[in-house]
């Protein structure tokens, strides 16, 4: 449990207070503009600029808004701690960063997309002004608007884990958490490799595992990312870059579902919901129980599920 505090411009604090907006605080102490309360962390802005962060977040909410890290409390005694790992670097907001994210490990269909993006701390206006944010506030349709235009400003790299891969790696023991920590990692190295010889000053992944484990996952691997690198959930919301690289993944993953469509002759549906079991079952039908392995996720429940409806119907 730790305190930071953070100097921000009173248009800062303003963007703070709509952020916060439905976790204001009734009662605001003495000399603040406001006061708001996350599950994790109490966050009191001061008529001064001084943004308080106090709790176990503490280091994780201060990231979303970067500038400098003051020491917190009376005489400057505390000192920012951002070594343990997991922790987030205060003002990786403001940071030329590298963000990644996957797509695709919940739909029954369609493969594993990962995307890494280096977004430069001077792309960060631009990249807003262009919409991006966090994807999940996004339809497909702005989705693959805002993907068209960033593709050609941010440097990135798309990993696609295809189904008969997927299925065959599955088979053999592996698990979905080690395949993305696999894909991440490769994906942050060759961005690493395209930008060079400059350098990210934080590389943040979307957290799914813990960090220990995500290493655990990497040991085989020649070249691990390990520098620089931090985790956290809801990551998109910390740095632009994971923003961007997901609506990159989630772009990859709907393009390649059209394909899938066209391939199936139908349009094939997202998610793991009764309507890939029934897209399944016709798929079966029309095309053959062997196809399966290129469409779907084959351990899902979804595919005996499918495999019912088949039998059921008595095609
Ligand atoms: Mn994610």
């Amino acid at each position: 449990m730790g305190n930071v505090v953070i100097k921000l411009g009173i248009n800062e604090i303003t963007e703070m207070k709509k952020y916060y907006s439905k976790q204001l605080v009734e009662k605001n102490p003495p000399g603040s503009v406001f006061s708001a309360k996350t599950p994790g962390c109490v966050i009191t802005a001061y008529n001064s600029g001084k943004v308080l962060f106090q709790g176990n977040d503490s280091e994780k909410e201060a990231g979303r808004w970067g500038s400098v890290a003051l020491s917190a409390g009376a005489g400057g005694a505390k000192k920012v701690v951002s070594s343990a790992k997991g922790d987030l670097p205060p003002g990786i907001s403001q940071m030329s960063a590298i963000g990644s994210d996957e797509v695709g490990t919940g739909d029954f269909f369609g493969p594993i997309t990962v995307v890494a993006a280096y977004v430069k701390k001077e792309h960060i206006p631009l990249l807003k002004e262009l919409g991006v944010r966090d994807s999940k506030d996004l339809n497909d349709e702005k989705i693959i608007a805002i993907a068209k235009v960033i593709k050609d400003v941010v440097p990135f790299s798309l990993m696609t884990l295809k189904n008969d891969k997927y299925n065959k790696l599955q088979q053999s023991g592996m698990s979905q958490g080690k395949m993305k920590a696999i894909l991440h990692n490769q994906a942050i190295l060759n961005v690493l490799e395209k930008i060079a010889p400059n350098q990210p000053e934080a590389i943040l992944i979307d957290q799914f595992v813990q960090p220990s484990t995500y290493f655990q996952h990497l040991k085989s691997q020649k070249a691990i990312a390990k520098e620089k690198v931090c985790f956290s959930t809801k990551a998109e919301g910390i740095h632009l870059a994971v923003a961007a690289a997901s609506i990159l993944a989630r772009y990859a993953f709907v393009q390649y579902i059209d394909k899938l469509s066209e391939a199936a002759g139908f349009k094939i549906p997202k998610g793991a919901g009764a309507q890939v079991d029934v897209a399944a079952a016709k798929l079966i039908v029309s095309k053959g129980r062997d196809i399966l392995p290129s469409f779907v996720k084959l351990h899902f429940a979804n595919t005996d599920k499918a495999m019912a409806l088949v039998n059921k119907r008595k095609f």
